[in-house]
């Protein structure tokens, strides 16, 4: 079976979770097959691999980013960093916060992390509006960072998130 067909058959879809009207894609059966989780990481891996520049840093965004990303990182002997929801990160932060559907969310990375010259992949479970992605995008950038590309393992193109975001997008899985 070709490698994005058995990864797609293996997502779970859930209607009306976590909000009546949602549909959620749900990643956990990947990594509960050590043959299709080895498969998405050399997905990501050989995406990465084949561009002309090769990244310093994986920034990797809270939750499930944090699942892919530090592995992508010591596949590549590179450096993980994650960006994470306010009030989670200990020391001195940068910030930026960003609109959601109804309200403001913040992110936060610790400062120093990503210095001005470096190269950055940023990597996340799911791109859906794209909010996320793009405010991820906002705070590499505020650190005077290069931003290589965005890279997600799903992303539901309908909602077309990749027009938010100031970088190349590159998903594994799109519906
Ligand atoms: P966006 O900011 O609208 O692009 O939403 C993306 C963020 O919300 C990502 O960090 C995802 O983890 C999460 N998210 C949104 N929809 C889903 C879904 O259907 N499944 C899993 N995560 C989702």
């Amino acid at each position: 079976l070709d490698r994005i067909e058995k990864l797609k058959s293996l997502v779970s879809t859930h209607q009306n979770f976590p909000k009546p009207g949602v549909t959620f894609r749900n990643i956990f059966p990947i990594l509960q097959d050590p043959s299709a989780f080895t498969d998405l990481i050399n997905l990501i891996v050989e995406e990465i691999k084949s561009k002309p520049q090769l990244p310093d840093i994986i920034v990797g965004l809270d939750a499930r980013g944090f699942l892919i990303a530090p592995i992508v990182a010591l596949r590549l002997g590179i450096a993980f960093v994650p960006v994470r929801k306010a009030g989670k990160l200990p020391g001195n932060v940068e910030q930026v916060s960003y609109k959601l559907e109804y309200g403001e969310d913040t992110l936060e990375i610790e400062t120093g992390s990503i210095k001005p010259d470096q190269n950055v992949v940023i990597v996340d479970d799911l791109i859906a509006l794209g909010g996320t992605a793009s405010a991820a995008c906002r705070l590499v950038r505020k650190m005077s960072a290069t931003i290589l590309e965005c890279i997600s393992v799903i992303e539901l193109v309908a909602l077309n998130g990749r027009r938010k975001i100031d970088a190349p997008v590159f998903s594994v899985l799109q519906y």
